[in-house]
Parts: structure tokens; C-alpha cells; sequence
């Protein structure tokens, strides 16, 4: 029989941890892609297995590629942590996030915005997921006067 998780205990599992958030590199740097101090070729180079990855894991974003405005951006989230042992490096989808979150203590997520078209890349935010520190909470109960 599966053992099925209260959903209030994923939602803990699953809540982004030390988020941090790139935008204002990402900023910087294009704004040196449009002054032409940085070359298109210095940003759209990614490789073949970040492509690849994009293209089998990645998540359709409503944001047009900066740099050639011919498609929206690809987002694909990869996953770094001692604990995942093979599966580190690998890119994964929000479902296997998601499933991760809850088997792992802590595992890091890259989130990677890729343009199939250009190949620019670039990366957008970083935070922690898994079980860690939630034994720790009280789980918040409902009282007769909510
Ligand atoms: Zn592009």
C-alpha cells in the first residue's frame, strides 16, 4: 500500500528554501550584451546537454529570449546535493521535484532559463528543498474559533 503524505507536511516539504534570485546579474549582464561590450557568443553557449535537457525536462516560460526575441524562454532546474548521490547534476521536472523534496533532507535546485534558438543561458534563481528542519515546526493546528 502506498503511504500517502498529509498534504499540510508537503507543503512544508515542498516550500523553496534560501531562495536567491539572479535577476540582477542577468540585468547587468544583458545590458553589456546590448552595449556590444559583451559578445552575443560569450552568452548564448549552451551546450548540447543543457539544449537537451531543455528540450526533455524543461518547463515553457511566457518570457521572449532577450537576446534574439524569436522564442520563449526554457527553464530547466538542476539538482545538486551530496545526499542524491548519481542524480546530482541532473536536470529534473517539477513532478520529480516535487517527489524529491519529500525523500531528500536538502538537495539545491539551479533554476537554468535556456533559448533553444540562440542558446542563450542564464542562471535565474537558486533555493533549498527537502525534509530538513521540518521535524523541528509544530505543526499548526486549527482551533475551534478559526
Ligand atoms: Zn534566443
Amino acid at each position: 500500500m502506498d503511504v500517502v503524505e498529509p498534504p499540510r507536511r508537503l507543503s512544508l516539504v515542498h516550500t523553496p528554501r534560501q531562495v536567491v534570485d539572479y535577476a540582477l546579474q542577468r540585468r547587468a549582464l544583458l545590458a553589456d550584451v546590448y552595449s556590444g561590450r559583451v559578445g552575443t557568443m560569450e552568452v548564448c553557449d549552451a551546450s548540447p546537454y543543457l539544449l537537451r535537457a531543455a528540450k526533455f525536462h524543461g518547463q515553457p516560460t511566457d518570457v521572449t529570449c532577450p537576446v534574439c526575441r524569436k522564442e520563449p524562454l526554457t527553464r530547466v532546474s538542476w539538482v545538486y546535493g551530496d545526499e542524491l548521490k548519481h542524480a546530482a547534476g541532473s536536470a529534473r521536472t517539477p513532478d520529480e521535484l516535487a517527489r524529491m523534496a519529500a525523500l531528500f533532507e536538502e538537495f539545491t535546485v539551479y533554476v537554468v532559463e535556456v533559448c533553444r534558438t540562440c542558446s542563450w543561458n542564464h542562471l535565474v534563481q537558486s533555493y533549498v528543498l527537502g525534509t530538513r528542519g521540518l521535524d523541528n515546526r509544530k505543526p499548526r493546528r486549527r482551533t475551534a474559533a478559526e
